[in-house]
């Protein structure tokens, strides 16, 4: 890829952007490159820009939410940009997410970028796509990079690494803090909401993540330890959202004087998990293309060696 997309991209030219954000998904060739002479802010800064993780059970209101997010920053005068990662919906292409933040007024501002990320099926890729973009989108001058995914399966969890502030949206119908923790949602949060507040169940859900998260805290946690904050909201009557809001913009400060030190652990694994992100993805395709050049794939294919085996003779050639 040519390193003048990214410099046009980085300039504010938005088709730029665009455009070089589906080079990153497609995985073509040179992004690399590209992508490694960025020099995104927050590697040393937290905040700058400020990426909040938004996800939770499908249908749980994150969108509805993340509009009222981006009311809110625009009014601020921030630049704001939304990935939408859905790889979960093969039919839409990832687009779904994307596609209703898009309908909302937000669409005609220039303030505002919004796009899905789908990375159409690659091992890791999703991850290593979706942290290459958010490097573009930081040195690109955004003050405010919304990541919204899915909270189902682990890929869709792991993107919120990239997060400094995870905010995890669940509603009454969204299940019991059992079924929370059994998506391992409670790791992830750094802020509750329950939305829906306008449906019944909302305060019980309330009460009990507030008591999951008491019963998670470490022995002896106190000043300076970051307390889950759980909060109701109804962001469809735009009820309670500044409370949910504020409790973000909190998590930012604490990163910033306490948390700091967990801050730089999460960039820390974020960077391996990158660095593994790109070298697994490189080493199986590398992989299926020698297999298929030296005849390996046939072999493996027809049943003649089994992939233990084949994975054995591989490594020992490779
Ligand atoms: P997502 O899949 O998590 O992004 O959820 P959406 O934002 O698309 O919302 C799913 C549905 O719930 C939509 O029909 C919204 O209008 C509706 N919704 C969102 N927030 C609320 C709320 O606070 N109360 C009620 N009753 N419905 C809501």
């Amino acid at each position: 890829m040519s390193d003048s997309l990214f410099t046009e991209a980085i300039n504010g030219d938005r088709r730029a952007l665009a455009r070089a954000m589906t080079r990153i998904d497609d995985g073509a060739s040179g992004v690399l490159d590209a992508v490694a002479g960025l020099e995104p802010r927050r590697a040393t800064t937290p905040g700058a820009p400020f990426v909040l993780g938004v996800t939770g059970p499908p249908g749980a209101g994150k969108s509805t939410f993340t509009n009222r997010l981006i009311a809110r920053a625009r009014a601020n005068g921030e630049r704001v940009a939304v990935l939408a990662v859905d790889p979960s919906s093969p039919f839409s292409g990832g687009a779904i997410l994307g596609d209703r933040l898009r309908m909302e007024a937000h669409a005609s501002d220039p303030g505002v970028f919004i796009r899905s990320l789908s990375s159409r099926g690659h091992l890791g890729g999703l991850s290593r796509a979706t942290g290459q973009v958010v490097d573009l989108l930081d040195a690109s001058g955004f003050d405010r990079i919304i990541l919204e995914t899915v909270g189902v399966g682990q890929s869709e969890l792991s993107v919120m690494g990239l997060a400094d502030t995870v905010l995890v949206v669940l509603t009454p119908e969204s299940g019991d803090v059992v079924q929370t923790m059994k998506a391992g949602l409670l790791e992830v949060a750094d802020v509750f909401a329950v939305n829906k507040a306008d449906r019944p169940g909302a305060d019980g859900l309330r009460r009990n993540l507030e008591l999951m998260v008491h019963l998670g805290m470490p022995e002896g946690a106190g000043d300076g330890h970051w307390t889950i904050p759980v909060h109701t909201c109804c962001a469809l009557e735009d009820q309670g959202v500044d409370e949910v809001a504020s409790a973000c913009t909190a998590h930012l400060d604490w990163i910033r004087s306490d948390g700091r030190l967990a801050w730089d652990e999460r960039r820390a694994d974020g960077r391996m998990r990158a660095f593994l992100d790109v070298v697994a993805s490189d080493a199986r395709m590398r992989a299926e293309t020698a297999v298929r050049d030296s005849g390996l794939r046939d072999r493996i294919r027809a049943g003649s060696v089994n992939a233990y085996a084949a994975a054995a003779e591989w490594g020992t050639s490779s």
